[in-house]
């Protein structure tokens, strides 16, 4: 089982020619709402991946929590741990314009209101294979649950994004680190990504850094040193690949897979939430991903 303690948000999206000005109204030619937060398309993406996957955090007592939580309960996850507070779920107001470019703006309602895990979410927590967080928590109540999941003995994934400054206290309780290479950068201050794994490694066990269509970089302080190729697709929407790559890698870790298979497995769900629209409902299914491992 995979506990995901995390983000459920609910994308706003508007696709218009052009983002408008302050004090300008523009018509648009679409909209839609995409669920989606970071801890929400990691534990969709390992359901669909093949886990048993428990989801850990909160929506508030809108429209868009009840949807949020149907759609986590739909995609298999467990979301006993989804707790209902009072106020507005996450959501992300996302502006598109003609050329691709956007604007967003993150509120985090119910998010905010996660001080910690609760007793019954540590329960679940030190029965997981692994623990999958995120940085779109606070910060105390991310670093509360990687305490809890080190104490048990539960492997710990951390994808440090939003990217922020990581307290020494989360960095001594994470296994794996997996920033993108942005991330990656920011975090080491080391723009070369082969620099910055190493860099990474004075800190963590081990990292993963993804590389978009130049696939990632896995190391480990044994002194292992990988290298995986994306897979070549058209891709359409980038949104949550690292959270599809993400999800699927803690499926085949938990099902001890050695990691060049698990990055491979990574690799080709990722590679196929690319090719479609959306975030957490672009995330292949375990039949699908091996499929186009054959
Ligand atoms: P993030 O979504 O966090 O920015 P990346 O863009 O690095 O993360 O993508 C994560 C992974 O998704 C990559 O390591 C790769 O396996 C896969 N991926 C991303 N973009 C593409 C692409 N254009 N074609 C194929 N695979 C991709």
């Amino acid at each position: 089982m995979i506990s995901v303690f995390g983000s459920a948000n609910m994308d706003l999206v508007a696709y218009v020619s052009q983002a408008p000005r302050r004090g300008e109204t523009v018509t648009g030619h679409r909209f839609r709402t995409i669920p989606g937060g970071k801890g929400a398309n990691q534990a969709i993406a390992a359901t669909r991946a093949g886990a048993r996957v428990a989801f850990l955090g909160a929506v508030g007592d809108d429209g868009f929590g009840a949807e949020l939580r149907a759609t986590l309960k739909e995609a298999g996850a467990d979301v006993r741990g989804l707790r209902e507070v009072p106020g507005s779920s996450g959501i992300a107001h996302i502006v598109v314009d003609d050329d691709g470019g956007n604007s967003i703006i993150v509120v985090p309602g119910a998010n905010g209101a996660v001080k910690g895990p609760s007793g019954e979410d540590m329960a679940a927590i030190a029965r997981s294979d692994a623990l999958l967080l995120q940085l779109e928590l606070p910060m105390e109540a991310v670093v509360a649950a990687a305490q809890a999941a080190q104490v048990s003995g539960v492997p710990v994934v951390l994808t440090p994004a939003p990217v922020q400054p990581l307290p020494p206290e989360l960095l001594a309780a994470v296994t794996m680190i997996v920033p993108n290479e942005h991330e990656a950068a920011a975090l080491t201050g080391v723009e070369d990504p082969e620099a910055a794994l190493e860099a990474l490694l004075e800190q963590v066990e081990e990292a993963v850094i993804t590389l978009g269509e130049e696939g990632a970089l896995y190391g480990s302080r044994s002194g292992t040193r990988l290298r995986v190729p994306a897979v070549k697709v058209r891709a359409v929407d980038t949104t949550a690949a690292g959270d599809t790559f993400v999800g699927a890698l803690a499926v085949a870790r938990s099902e001890r897979l050695d990691m060049e298979e698990a990055l491979r497995f990574a690799s080709v769900a990722a590679a196929l939430s690319v090719q479609r629209e959306g975030a957490s409902t672009s995330t292949p299914t375990r039949r699908e991903i091996e499929e186009a491992l054959d």
